[in-house]
């Protein structure tokens, strides 16, 4: 089966090829696709969201679509940045993660490390041309460390220390990352969730 990527996050795109093409499903991404378009994600919730940019991109062509919506929640600071994680510091482009990342620190200054428990959320949506729709879930925890460590991946990954493994998802490698990951374990439940609809 191909799948379009509702996506324009290289980094997302890399990660839900990488682990899609393992369980035979190839991915498409928008530029192949040549569709050029930033959805607004003015949903609420993760399931809102990704709900939203897989019905918004299907309505342009005729391949099932897959998006995903994702974030961090950090416990003490009442599960923020969640469905705002892209957009925590108001900054965007290219010093977008680094100044989050900065913002996430400062909030956490005090806060010891037995209080700074957090999980990185996805929420898989897909779309296809008969008008199902699937959505699935995946998490993964951790905590927030006290300073950037690592240079793989995007986003947080630099300051989440990935429970039983002491090192920060920017540390473990984009292997077991896409193997334990939110992103990843949302992928597995949703071709799950597939299997059973196309049997
Ligand atoms: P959105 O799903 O496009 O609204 O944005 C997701 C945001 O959550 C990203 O811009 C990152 O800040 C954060 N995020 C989501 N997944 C990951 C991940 O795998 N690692 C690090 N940060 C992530």
């Amino acid at each position: 089966m191909k799948m379009l990527a509702a996506t324009n996050n290289k980094h997302k795109l890399e990660e839900i090829s990488a682990i899609l093409n393992k369980l035979n499903i190839e991915v498409i991404s928008m530029q192949q696709a040549g569709i050029d378009l930033e959805v607004d994600e003015t949903g609420k919730t993760f399931i809102d969201n990704a709900l939203i940019k897989a019905r918004e991109i299907a309505r342009l062509t005729d391949m099932p679509v897959i998006s995903d919506d994702s974030g961090l929640e950090v416990f003490a600071l009442n599960n923020q940045p969640g469905v705002k994680s892209a957009r925590y510091s108001g900054v965007d482009g290219d010093q977008k993660d680094m100044k989050n990342n900065e913002k996430l620190l400062k909030n956490l200054i005090d806060v010891p490390l037995e209080q700074r428990g957090a999980r990185f959320c996805s929420v898989i949506a897909a779309v296809f041309p008969d008008g199902n729709e699937i959505t699935a879930e995946g998490y993964v925890y951790g905590k927030i460390g006290y300073q950037a460590k690592g240079n793989n991946g995007f986003g947080y990954d630099p300051l989440f220390i990935v429970d039983g493994y002491d090192k920060t998802m920017a540390e473990i490698g984009s292997e077991t990352k896409n193997m334990i990951s939110h992103r990843a374990n949302a992928l597995k439940s949703f071709v799950q969730k597939l299997e059973i609809m196309i049997k």
